[in-house]
């Protein structure tokens, strides 16, 4: 049996991402994807927010990788023709007691060198989006929005240029290192096995599964797993607001905001949702929910305007009463076992550092 050079597990946006860097640095490498397409799962399911940097902490993978991986999406997006567009967004406090949670994201974004934020008061963030109720406002001018299908789609391009490929409904149930390589079981239609040097684990929501499959890993490092469900509703209409509009962050995620796809139509989510198993099904009695989160800084909101739309999941690997975890990717040096590397709880910012954290795998691999 032939020996490849690297398997990458997952078509998402962050496997294609590792896979196109590897690639690049000229190494043979294929892509095992489950589905019958790439980008279909939390890839497809998400804000498609370029994040700016100003939630993690300085020092965390997430904090780090988000800032890169943000200047390195718009050099790629704009050298590619990605469509995407730097559209700023608001943070807002809607209550004085808010105000202080606005200066500590001041505070916790110049920690991760993001120095362009600029405090607004009321009036002047009405006067750049006049539906906007708040008592003040932080604008943070390098948000943006990106085209992740079309992301997804040139990653696999140069993949496939650099001599890579993706092999579809191709899922990988376990894998076992022997004599130097991973001997790797690939499921689907037409079972194979396929022996490769490098294994990367961008599996997702399928991660921490696929990762108690890889034969001889200790247990002690793989991290529990748990879904939160994000639901998505559209705006019937167009909204009034040309930038993002978010509610300061809450505990579990980043709260009901407003994003605009490239198109300008608005949506709002996604909320938070503790579920058991992957259901992406938007259950319409949550509506009533979003409309009073919405209206406490959109209070023109119109009655019946929430349409149900999609949800996404966030592969979380803390439970509902523990802290946030960073993003967790383990290379040879966390577990011993070269060539390895096992990707978990990448949630966002995961779209906006896709670049990075390719940059970030192939350096692990090459250490080691
Ligand atoms: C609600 C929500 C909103 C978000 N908003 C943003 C945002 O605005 N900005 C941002 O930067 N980030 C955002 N994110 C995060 C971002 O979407 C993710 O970090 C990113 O999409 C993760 O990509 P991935 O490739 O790791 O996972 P996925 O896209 O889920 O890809 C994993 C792939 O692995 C495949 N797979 C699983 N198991 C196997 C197996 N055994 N064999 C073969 N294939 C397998 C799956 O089919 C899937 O295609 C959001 C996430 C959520 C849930």
């Amino acid at each position: 049996m032939e020996t490849l050079d690297a398997v990458v597990v997952g078509a998402g946006v962050v496997g294609l991402a590792v896979a196109r860097e590897l690639a690049l640095r000229g190494r043979e490498v294929w892509v095992l994807e489950a589905e019958d397409a790439i980008g279909t799962q939390t890839s497809a399911r998400n804000s498609e927010v370029i994040h700016a940097g100003l939630y993690y902490q300085a020092g965390s993978l997430k904090g780090r990788l988000c800032v890169a991986g943000k200047a390195l999406l718009y050099d790629y997006c704009a050298a590619r023709g990605i469509d995407h567009r730097r559209c700023g967004k608001l943070i807002v406090a809607t209550t004085a007691d808010e105000v202080a949670q606005l200066e500590a994201l001041i505070a916790r974004a110049a920690a991760l060198g993001v120095t362009d934020l600029v405090r607004l008061t009321s009036a002047a963030a009405q006067a750049l989006e006049p539906a906007l109720s708040c008592v003040a406002a932080v604008l943070s001018p390098s948000t943006g929005i990106v085209d992740s299908h079309a992301l997804m789609t040139s990653f696999q391009g140069d993949l496939e240029n650099a001599g890579g490929l993706v092999a579809l409904r191709a899922p990988l149930v376990s894998a076992q290192h022997d004599d130097g390589a991973f001997r790797l079981e690939v499921g689907g239609a037409d079972p194979i096995e396929l022996r490769a040097r490098v294994l990367v684990n961008c599996a997702g929501l399928g991660a921490v599964a696929l990762a108690r499959r890889i034969a001889g890993l200790d247990a002690a490092l793989i991290p529990p797993a748990y879904l939160a469900k994000g639901n998505y509703y559209a705006l019937a209409g167009r909204a009034p607001f040309s930038r993002l509009i978010y509610p300061v962050p809450q505990a579990a995620g980043l709260g009901v905001h407003l994003t605009l796809d490239l198109a300008g139509q608005a949506r709002f989510g996604p909320d938070v949702e503790w579920i058991d198993e992957v259901d992406y099904r938007v259950d319409p009695a949550r509506s009533e929910g979003f409309y009073a989160s919405i209206r406490e800084y959109w209070p023109e909101l119109p009655d019946n305007s929430l349409v149900p739309a999609y949800s996404g999941i966030r592969p979380k690997i803390q439970s509902p009463r523990e802290a946030a975890r960073d993003f967790l990717i383990q290379g040879p040096s966390d577990h011993g076992r070269a060539g390895l590397v096992n990707l978990f709880g990448i949630e966002s910012p995961g779209l906006t550092a896709c670049l990075a954290i390719g940059t970030h795998v192939a350096d692990l691999i090459a250490a080691a």
